[in-house]
């Protein structure tokens, strides 16, 4: 038998269920203390009918527990993210305006020929945006977002990962238009598990390629399956199939860099000049999005360091703008994450497979 492994949050929502029991067993033992004289028998009744109690809640608990918990931790609600705000990425950003925001528009013109795909495979190396665009997506759609990596259900949901897909795919359906964003898909949906493979890894990935195939079927639902990974040379050639459309997610240019360090400094009181920012961009190829990030994060806590105990008092004002020195700083700490080779790899792979 699987148990549930809930996290401590989610088990404040049982209060209900929890007093309801607290409840039956009360009437369960008012009942047994008023029939006095046939108290052994009477007794191994009310365990009985208690234990039976127990065991129906715990059967209809446990797919409300978990679309409660799909509620609070895969639905995502964080603030919406607009295309504007993504760097580079155009081709991608095309796609998917096809293919689910185009369509949501006008339905009516993508029937037949024009039925939109339902699996879209977003590949590319780690922090250069799939899961930015995905969200994108979804808040552009105003489709509902639902967004888990593949390695939480066999890690995070042991035991339940087979049910956790079931009730997802679930929850989904129910809040259609919806966006299914499964990151890291290479962690679930490898070529061959072999004999090392966990029966219960290999039993969530049934259950996810029987949804998935499903949800990706011609259907009226308003389901799209986004699914991101860095290694698309790992995944099985039948769920490839399910992912019409395979869409690279390459680290950004020049161009992209620009604009991506343009944006950042908007939040930060900077004296940067145009040229400089275009040294920094020029500088940091092989960077993601994410490394940019964190470069630009890196060189705005310089001035703040080097106030040194004055930061306690200073006011924010006093604080000296981030200025190009503080990049280059920054620039011996923080380092492009993407291997050289990795790279090449997922080039080729994009030349074999991919859409663009
Ligand atoms: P991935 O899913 O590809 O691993 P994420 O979408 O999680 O990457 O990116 C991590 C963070 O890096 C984002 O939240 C964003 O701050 C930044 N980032 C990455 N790529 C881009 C991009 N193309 N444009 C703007 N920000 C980006």
């Amino acid at each position: 038998p699987q148990t549930l492994k809930p996290k401590p949050r989610s088990k404040t929502p049982t209060t209900r269920q929890t007093k309801r029991a607290l409840n039956t067993r009360k009437t369960t033992l008012k009942k047994t203390n008023s029939r006095t004289n046939n108290t052994n028998t009477t007794k191994k009744k009310a365990n009985e009918t208690e234990k039976k109690t127990n065991k129906t809640e715990k059967k209809t608990n446990i797919n409300q527990k978990l679309i409660e918990q799909i509620e609070l931790e895969i639905v995502d609600n964080k603030s919406p993210v607009s295309f504007d705000e993504i760097a580079g990425l155009e081709q991608a950003k095309d796609a998917l305006h096809e293919t689910i925001i185009l369509p949501n528009l006008r339905p009516e013109l993508f029937t037949g020929l024009r039925t939109p795909a339902k699996g879209i495979l977003l590949f590319g190396p780690p922090g250069t945006g799939k899961t930015m665009i995905a969200r994108a997506t979804a808040s552009t759609s105003n489709c509902t977002f639902f967004s888990i990596s593949a390695s939480s259900l066999t890690s995070k949901f042991v035991g339940e990962g087979e049910k956790l897909v079931k009730s997802l795919f679930y929850v989904a359906r129910e809040r259609q238009p919806s966006i299914i964003f499964i990151d890291e898909i290479d962690s679930l949906l490898q070529k061959r598990g072999g004999s090392n493979e966990l029966e219960s890894s290999r039993r969530i990935k049934t259950e996810f390629l029987v949804q998935l195939e499903g949800a990706t079927s011609p259907s009226e639902e308003r389901i799209l399956i986004i699914a991101g990974t860095n290694r698309p040379n790992d995944l099985d050639e039948a769920v490839l199939r399910r992912f019409v459309k395979k869409i690279y997610i390459p680290p950004p240019d020049y161009n992209a860099r620009k604009f991506l360090i343009k944006i950042l400094l908007k939040k930060q009181q900077n004296d940067l000049t145009n040229n400089q920012i275009e040294k920094v961009a020029k500088v940091t190829n092989g960077y993601s999005g994410a490394d940019i990030t964190n470069l630009t994060k890196e060189a705005a806590m310089c001035a703040i360091r080097e106030l040194g105990k004055k930061v306690e008092t200073i006011s924010k004002s006093k604080i000296r703008p981030l200025s190009y020195k503080d990049f280059l700083k920054a620039l011996k700490i923080i380092k492009p994450s993407i291997s050289k080779q990795g790279l090449s790899e997922l080039e080729q792979w994009n030349r074999n497979y991919g859409c663009y």
